[in-house]
């Protein structure tokens, strides 16, 4: 995903009141067969569950969806149970091989929810669990029309990564459990659904849709979108669906999305899932995006007008290697994914658009990198590549460290090695492990055998220890070429120095050229600074959001009230976290908490709860 920072502590979870059940003969724990995986209580690694039929109603009035789950099970080392996650699940009964069986749902154990054990025999091959989510499930954002783009019906979308999946279907939660699901959605008949699956492309009367994922993916890529929504093709194998009044922007940003497919798919073998689409979400969407399989869920703030914020479409597309096919075993090797993605990403942008743009990509994210492990401090294990999330909430360590840091690492390999030989081996490791998981030290492990080989001075040089094992930034970092950003610098400069802006050389930037340009001014800038700058670029009315809301944290601490009305607007519309968070931040470390606690009041509601539990803990 990018980049769901949940940089606060774990919350304590909110269990509905879910049904209990223990009268059995025999206790069911076997305490020798669990998982590795910390965060799922499944003990799925020694069934075989292979299969979900899911049929489900989706209720709007009480903010619900209920159903059964039927799991297709083998049972190969005669368990006597089957251990499913759950979080704030009504269980209502739960049905083995068609006949009804006690089950019991275990203690609520923080951040993992409870577990659902069901008695199982040998000759088990399935069971059906009678389900209701709780109207809290941390999974699901219930939308009033008024928090959608066209403001007509209500809006829902799941997001699961990275232990929520639990919390709308009973399952075996863990990355390193991969299944295959068919599923019946029931919705309001004015309303279309959509999963991570075979999707439909028009609205039926019935309100009944129905889908098939015939690919193994973990829970984590389970989802499911219900609302006004219509589909665009942009070409025989991608398309954009979105708000009807959406649609036709979103459809024209995105015109390269075919061309971008192409792109991955000459550098690291061909696209496994058959079509691939974007859904643009409401504006409350917390993420940038979530690589859900054959739909990517993308925020509407990439929907600049210039094509300029289409990127992120690059890493979503990217987690179709590395995540989505080869995925990180628990939640400790995270790196694995996002790493991966983040380099393939610049990959992508780099062949598309040139090595001069995608150094630029480079250089701001060696700059996020900087801020996060300064963030964190430099001895932090946050800051290792490899992580120990044990009793954690793995969100609270996820953060930009395995995005950057492990895209880093990567970067440095492939100029050791260099890009060709590196490029043949990342090609063979997605093909060698397709649709499986895999863990740190396997990949070092792979590492060692395919690519170092013995190569004792390329092993000095890399410091792989260091990199994974190890805090901070090592010393081996490589930085990008940044010779389009000292042109930016030197016009900075100028700038500071007296400058009339509108006589900068500026005609050729991009938005990361902007990007780099704000950045780096001081802060804060003078009232009069802020006026030349507005004057000459506009930025209070940018339609782009990356610059827009970087201009409005530093017109909060330059108390440069003439950008506020359009900032508070911003606020108003936007649910993105990485913006909303700095902007309600600068308020707080700039002597405007009232200013910060009047819009928080006002728009709180229009925020995803994920990134409620983050800002409720900076405004108050
Ligand atoms: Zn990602």
């Amino acid at each position: 995903m990018k980049l769901l920072f949940f940089c606060v502590p774990a919350f304590f979870l909110i269990y509905g009141c879910t049904s209990f059940s223990s009268k059995h003969s025999t206790p069911l724990s076997d305490s020798s067969i669990f998982s590795r995986d910390i965060h799922t209580q499944s003990n799925a690694d020694s069934l075989q569950i292979e299969h979900l039929d899911l049929d489900i109603s989706v209720n709007f009035a009480e903010h619900t969806i209920a159903g059964v789950a039927i799991w297709k099970i083998k049972n190969p080392n005669h368990l006597k149970f089957v251990r499913l996650d759950t979080d704030g699940l009504t269980i209502d009964s739960v049905r083995s091989n068609g006949k009804p069986v006690l089950f019991s749902l275990e203690k609520p154990v923080a951040h993992l929810g409870r577990a659902l054990t069901i008695p199982i025999h040998d000759g088990n091959n399935e069971v059906a669990i009678t389900y209701k989510t709780s109207p809290n499930a941390r999974a699901l954002q219930w939308l009033t029309p008024q928090q959608t783009h066209d403001k007509k019906f209500p809006f829902l979308y799941t997001q699961s990564e990275s232990i929520y999946a639990r919390s709308w279907v009973p399952a075996p939660d863990g990355p390193g459990i991969r299944f295959t699901y068919a599923a019946r959605v029931k919705v309001p008949n004015e309303l279309m659904a959509l999963m991570s699956a075979e999707n439909p492309q028009q609205k039926n009367d019935s309100g009944i849709y129905h889908f098939t994922m015939n690919m193994p993916i973990p829970a984590y890529l389970m989802a499911l979108a219900v609302g006004d929504i219509a589909f665009k093709a942009i070409d025989n194998r991608t398309g954009v669906y979105a708000e009807p009044q959406m649609l036709d922007k979103a459809a024209w940003e995105l015109v390269d999305m075919g061309k971008m497919v192409s792109s991955a798919e000459s550098l690291y073998g061909s696209y496994r899932w058959g079509r691939y689409d974007v859904l643009i979400l409401p504006p409350g969407f917390p993420i940038g995006g979530m690589e859900n399989p054959k739909l990517t869920f993308a925020t509407p703030t990439i929907i600049a007008g210039d094509r300029s914020l289409v990127n992120l479409i690059a890493h979503e597309l990217a987690h179709n290697w590395s995540g989505n096919l080869v995925t990180n075993e628990t939640w400790n090797d995270f790196w694995l994914n996002e790493g991966f993605t983040v380099y393939f990403e610049r990959r992508i942008s780099e062949a598309m658009n040139g090595k001069s743009y995608a150094d630029m990509l480079w250089e701001l994210g060696y700059q996020d990198l900087v801020t996060e492990v300064k963030a964190l401090g430099d001895t932090n294990k946050d800051t290792h590549l490899k992580l120990n999330l044990a009793g954690r909430d793995p969100d609270d360590g996820l953060n930009d460290i395995a995005y950057e840091k492990g895209a880093l690492f990567l970067r440095l390999i492939e100029i050791n090695v260099g890009r060709k030989r590196f490029d043949a081996f990342l090609r063979q490791y997605f093909d060698s492990h397709a649709f499986k998981t895999i863990n740190t030290e396997a990949f070092l492990q792979y590492l060692n055998e395919k690519l170092i080989q013995g190569d004792s001075e390329l092993s000095k040089k890399l410091q792989i220890p260091a990199w994974v094992y190890g805090p901070g930034i090592p010393s081996n970092a490589p930085r990008a070429d940044r010779e389009r950003f000292s042109i930016v610098d030197a016009e900075r400069l100028k700038f500071e120095k007296g400058t009339d802006p509108a006589a900068l050389a500026t005609a050729q930037w991009t938005t990361h050229e902007w990007l780099h340009f704000l950045r780096n001014m001081p802060k804060p800038l003078t009232v009069a600074q802020m006026s030349n700058l507005d004057q000459a670029f506009h930025f209070t009315q940018s339609h782009n959001s990356e610059i827009a809301d970087l201009w409005f944290v530093m017109a909060i601490a330059a108390n440069y009230t003439p950008a506020f009305k359009e900032m508070e607007q911003f606020l108003s519309q936007v649910g993105r976290r990485k913006f909303i968070e700095p902007l309600y931040t600068e308020m707080m470390n700039t002597g405007k908490e009232p200013l910060a606690k009047s819009l928080y009041q006002k728009y709180r509601s229009n925020y995803h709860p994920l990134a409620q539990m983050t800002l409720d803990k900076i405004v108050h």
